[in-house]
């Protein structure tokens, strides 16, 4: 009997990749081993060096690394189909009914269903802005095989929140512990817990406080909603005198381990203010279409870390090819057409935003978003051997004009194969997609919405 040698766990033979600094390169091979990406190379000359478990032809391919949703909802799966048209205000009409009724088995199934369409979508982490019950969550991204983070949702302000969903600042830092302490460094370090405010018009600032004082306790981050509605302009302008940004600053609360989401609503001294703290933010384009445009621009020239969110599937589904293609068309009509600049949001920004700018706002940048040998193994292969992707020009902007979630074929995190071939292999995908239904059904009546 021959007895091999493995010295890879997985190789990916004759493929194409993105490389590090967001070019193409043909001919390549990626060696997995340990979780990690080992080695990246020409295959002619990489192709008697490993032997590995398990081979995948990388023909007609291209790899990149995994797309990092970082601005997510995984509880509010079973919203689909719900928003969109819907006149204000969604927030006290559907979304508080709605995220009240949550119940534990609903969080399971709602997570589990967002981590399948995650992974078929080309989306190798996330990072969940916060909700109910989400040690349910926790559990959804340790089956899936997913990288996540997670967060509870906080509040303890506001007339339109049921007593439900708020308590006060002891009780959401014990809740939020809780859940730090179960799971943070789960999964081999795949499931990292932050602390979050909803937003700051419902917290008070004894609790907003209290929050950044416990995730610095923790050595974790903190992350919130920012700058998104008009009205939490307002509520900063009337109460303290300030915008957002500003009002957080003068708490002293604001440093590099924070992450705005959304933040379209910026002044020019909020983004001085993001920038001095090295504080990261993430756009959601589709969502934030109806409540402003980002200065993504402005933001990148000041050398501030932007990522890419869905905002959940709520809004928009969870495919960032999605949200990169119409994040392209906003930018350009928006900022581009102003000053006759048709390369206002260059593709190769876009695609850095939706990798690189993910890590970053995970503040994980030295282990993800680029293939690098080192990095962690998380990475997706995409079958562009297609007639709308072939023949091009440029490849990088045909990933945004035309690559969708469909052509993604593999999907591999922490070196394990998570979808082969479009077959999610950690996920029951029939049963997830029938207990979905039933929970919507049960959901939408207790709910009534
Ligand atoms: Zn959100």
């Amino acid at each position: 009997m021959e007895i091999r040698e493995f010295n890879a766990d997985l190789i990916i033979k004759n493929c194409s990749i993105l490389t590090a600094d967001f070019n193409i390169l043909n001919d390549q091979n990626v060696v997995i081993k340990n979780k990690a990406i080992v080695d990246i190379g020409n295959a002619a000359s990489l192709s008697n060096m490993y032997q590995a478990r398990e081979t995948f032809d990388g023909k007609g391919k291209l790899v990149m690394p995994g797309l990092i949703d970082a601005h997510t909802h995984t509880c509010q799966q079973l919203l689909r189909g719900r928003i969109t048209d819907e006149y204000p205000m969604i927030w006290t009409r559907i979304m508080v009914p709605f995220e009240s009724t949550l119940q534990e088995k609903d969080v399971y199934i709602s997570s589990q269903l967002s981590c399948l369409e995650m992974i078929k979508s080309g989306t190798t982490a996330f990072i969940d802005a916060g909700g109910r019950h989400m040690h349910k969550a926790a559990e959804s991204v340790l089956e899936s095989g997913l990288r996540g983070v997670i967060t509870c949702s906080t509040m303890d302000y506001g007339k339109d929140i049921p007593d439900t969903m708020k308590s006060g600042a002891e009780e959401n830092i014990r809740r939020n512990l809780d859940l730090y302490n179960h799971f943070h460094g789960a999964g081999d370090g795949r499931v990292d817990v932050w602390f979050s405010l909803r937003s700051i018009i419902t917290c008070t600032p004894d609790l907003i406080q209290k929050v950044f004082e416990a995730a610095n306790e923790c050595s974790t981050s903190v992350q919130s909603h920012m700058n998104e509605y008009t009205n939490e302009i307002s509520y900063c302008l009337e109460n303290f005198k300030m915008r957002p940004f500003e009002y957080l600053e003068s708490l002293g609360v604001l440093d590099q381990n924070f992450l705005g989401a959304h933040s379209i609503l910026l002044s020019e001294n909020e983004m001085d203010i993001i920038k001095a703290h090295n504080s990261k933010v993430v756009h959601c384009p589709i969502s934030n279409s109806g409540k402003g445009i980002p200065k993504t621009p402005s933001l990148l020239q000041k050398g501030i870390g932007v990522g890419l969110g869905t905002d959940g599937a709520g809004h928009s589904g969870l495919s960032l090819f999605d949200q990169m293609k119409v994040f392209k068309s906003l930018v350009r009509a928006f900022w581009g057409v102003p000053i006759f600049d048709p390369a206002a949001m260059p593709s190769k920004n876009i695609i850095e935003m939706a990798t690189l700018g993910g890590a970053k706002a995970m503040f994980k940048e030295h282990q993800l978003g680029t293939l690098e040998v080192g990095k962690k193994a998380d990475m997706v292969l995409i079958n562009i051997d297609q007639p709308h992707i072939q023949p091009t020009h440029h490849l990088l902007n045909t990933l945004i004009e035309s690559v969708n979630s469909n052509d993604i074929t593999d999907c591999i995190v922490d070196g394990k194969i998570l979808m082969k071939n479009r077959e999610v292999l950690t996920m029951d995908e029939e049963k997830i997609k029938y207990e979905s239904k039933l929970a919507m059904k049960e959901l939408s009546i207790r709910a009534n919405i």
